[in-house]
């Protein structure tokens, strides 16, 4: 099977900006960000999609979980905030490694108004 772009980037095969890093995960920004903050959270461990996991993968679930919530306190988005996993293609999901996509931050409208 051909490496998604989400493993050629842990591998280091190609050279991106990792926010955070464990044995278990990486974070990232995402290249097409559809929020102020748009990261990416990706476990180093290829599961295609959220419905291929299995109980093995408990911990390394509720590990991601965590590394959200400690991304979103960084970037200062802990009390609002949206968590979006796509699971399979009919629901969005165009790179086959699982990720959870964290979106967040005030959205600046052209008149010079913010809203939440
Ligand atoms: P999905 O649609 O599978 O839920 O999300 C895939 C996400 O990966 C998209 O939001 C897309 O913008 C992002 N993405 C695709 N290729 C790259 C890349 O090479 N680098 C980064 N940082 N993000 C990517």
């Amino acid at each position: 099977m051909n490496k998604t772009i989400f493993q050629k980037i842990i591998d280091k095969e190609i050279p991106s900006e990792i926010l955070y890093e464990d044995d278990l995960c990486i974070v990232i920004k995402d290249i097409a960000p559809k929020a102020p903050v748009h990261l990416l959270v990706i476990p180093k461990k290829l599961i295609t999609k959220l419905s291929d996991s299995t109980d093995d993968d408990l911990k390394l679930l509720g590990h991601l979980m965590m590394i959200v919530k400690k991304m979103a306190q960084e970037y200062g988005i802990d009390d609002a905030f949206n968590v979006v996993i796509n699971n399979g293609e009919n629901a969005g999901q165009t790179v086959f490694h699982l990720h959870l996509h964290i979106l967040g931050g005030k959205v600046e409208l052209p008149s010079g108004l913010i809203t939440d």
